[in-house]
């Protein structure tokens, strides 16, 4: 945790249990369903993150619509963490509602393609210029079956990372540097087998570092976010992305970008917005309005590449694909949340709102003259408690549990939910102008009332 913050550790301690009882007193029904949820689920939560929401206890929801969900207790929040992503597009679009609904009705899953598979896959060629694409059921499997058809193609065994990315579930990825060393991710629960046999790890924004970690010859692919979100928002500097084009296409490493979160930056993701050449694209996520669904592109220098190798049978059951992926739901999903939501007509109402998001939490740090930054990326933005750090080690680094454990309550206790594990918000068409300036509002008085003023 960070010494440079001028907060008082006791302040921000007796704080934080106000905000706690608060919590509890205003949550009786939350409560009760935790405590009848602590029997049979393991840890009391259908998913093992669901334990790092602030409070006792998770909130537990029961409706949520567009930018807005109401608890069990009855309790309406503006959601600015939509699911971390997964519902970017704002909740229960009433025109995805309709398309899952009739297709629900009439057959989910057959291991046939539906009628919607090639205006999916169409879409997406659109939107991000990949010439091929096909599906997985979250960016998580996408990633794992990349990861796979890179190996193949090149014949290495490597694969290359950032520094405290996160790309999902995936073996090699739960990765990071100590010193020069590659060792588990913190909290990499069972690593199936050493990491430094399969992955090299390099700082986002190094260049030097990424030329020397192809240099050994061994790496299949990079596989990386064009600006990494997962450990704070951090941007790629001037010129780094082209060169980190010229460095891998000269090493005959495949470039993986990975679009999952930095989607919003527009409707084909920062590959159209700033016209990278990715070999492999990867997108999950809100793709679907909420239906798991995720697609991977290649382009057509890969598919050739594969060739007809895709329609024998050596690439059945050998590590891609799975019974209930491409599924005539999620397809149908995929297909009208693209025909509604996503377009350019949505970031530009969803940006604006982010931008004001950043002013307004940027008002409130000079004012109070914190050395606290905060950061956008199209609709997202976010803040933290030290000056932009230009790698994932620096952010890691800067991570203060304590105090963003605090900013996170006082938020919840007053009607807007922030992404966990950063301080993190993001925005789609429903949200107003009004959502924005309540935050203002809260996280200035959270800031006021950690400083004692
Ligand atoms: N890629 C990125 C960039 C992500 O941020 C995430 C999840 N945070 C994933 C992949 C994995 O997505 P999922 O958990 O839906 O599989």
């Amino acid at each position: 945790s960070s010494a440079s913050s001028p907060v008082d550790r006791d302040r921000l301690r007796a704080l934080h249990a106000e905000e706690e009882s608060r919590f509890v007193a205003d949550r009786p029904r939350s409560a009760a369903l935790a405590a009848e949820a602590a029997d049979a689920l393991l840890a009391g939560v259908p998913m093992p993150w669901m334990t790092r929401w602030p409070g006792a206890f998770p909130v537990f929801f029961e409706t949520a619509s567009g930018a807005r969900f109401t608890d069990v207790d009855g309790r309406e929040y503006v959601d600015l963490c939509l699911g971390d992503t997964g519902a970017m597009t704002g909740h229960a679009l009433p025109a995805v509602t309709e398309a899952i609904t009739e297709r629900a009705s009439t057959g989910i899953t057959t291991m046939l393609p539906s009628t919607d598979a090639a205006w999916v896959a169409e879409e997406l060629r659109r939107r991000f210029g990949l010439a091929r694409w096909q599906m997985a059921m979250s960016a998580t499997d996408a990633n794992r079956f990349v990861l796979r058809f890179a190996r193949h193609l090149t014949g290495r065994p490597k694969v290359a990372v950032m520094d405290w990315c996160y790309h999902g579930t995936v073996d090699e990825t739960l990765a990071v540097l100590d010193g020069d060393k590659v060792v588990p991710r913190p909290g990499a629960l069972g690593p199936q087998v050493d990491v430094a046999l399969t992955t090299r790890v390099v700082p986002f924004n190094d260049l030097a570092a990424l030329e020397a970690a192809l240099a050994h010859g061994d790496v299949a692919c990079l596989l990386m976010e064009p600006a990494l979100t997962n450990i704070g928002i951090v941007l790629p500097e001037e010129g780094y992305l082209d060169e980190v084009r010229r460095l891998t296409r000269e090493a005959g490493t495949l470039l993986v970008i990975d679009e999952t979160h930095t989607l919003c930056a527009g409707p084909g993701g920062a590959t159209r917005a700033w016209g990278l050449v990715p070999d492999i694209l990867v997108v999950g996520k809100p793709i679907g309005g909420g239906v798991p669904a995720a697609a991977y592109g290649v382009s057509q220098e890969v598919a050739d590449r594969l060739g007809p190798q895709m329609l024998s049978h050596d690439i059945d059951v050998a590590g891609v694909g799975g019974t209930l992926t491409g599924n005539a739901l999620a397809l149908a999903a995929v297909r009208r949340t693209l025909s509604v939501a996503l377009r350019e007509e949505d970031f530009a109402v969803a940006i604006p709102l982010a931008q004001r998001w950043a002013d307004g939490v940027a008002r409130g740090i000079a004012e109070h003259g914190l050395p606290w930054h905060v950061q956008r990326l199209g609709a997202r933005a976010e803040y933290w408690f030290c000056p932009p750090p230009r790698d994932g080690a620096a952010a890691a680094a800067a991570v203060d549990e304590e105090l963003e454990a605090f900013m996170h309550l006082w938020a919840l206790n007053r009607g807007i939910l922030l992404t966990p594990f950063h301080n993190m918000a993001l925005f789609s068409p429903h949200h107003t102008e009004a959502d924005v300036d309540l935050h203002t509002e809260v996280f200035g008085d959270a800031v006021a009332a950690l400083l004692g003023r």
